[in-house]
């Protein structure tokens, strides 16, 4: 399972980025398993998706909040390494 908030806990500040590989991985294993997305580096247990945002980040850097349906991205952070990441978590309609 992923980490899940308490209510009224501030969110975290990431210390860094995750590479382009371990962002595909994490994408890879939302697509998979939404509630089971294991850090690259840190192994399950470790990632909490903080929010569903809009895919399109507007030019400021600001992402607006949405529902986890159609197109949407997820970010998602991990306690261990600390590092956060926007995956494009929509499913794409290939049929
Ligand atoms: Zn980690």
């Amino acid at each position: 399972m992923n980490r899940l908030r308490e209510s009224g806990d501030p969110l975290p500040q990431p210390k860094g980025p995750f590479s382009d590989a371990e962002a595909l991985e994490l994408l890879l294993a939302y697509r998979k398993d939404p509630s089971n997305v294991p850090c690259p580096r840190c192994g399950p247990d470790q990632i909490e998706v903080l929010a569903f945002i809009e895919p399109e980040i507007d030019p400021n850097g600001f992402a607006s909040m949405t529902e986890p349906e159609g197109e949407y991205a997820a970010a998602l952070y991990c306690h261990t390494c600390q590092r956060a990441v926007g995956i494009l978590a929509g499913a794409s309609r290939e049929d």
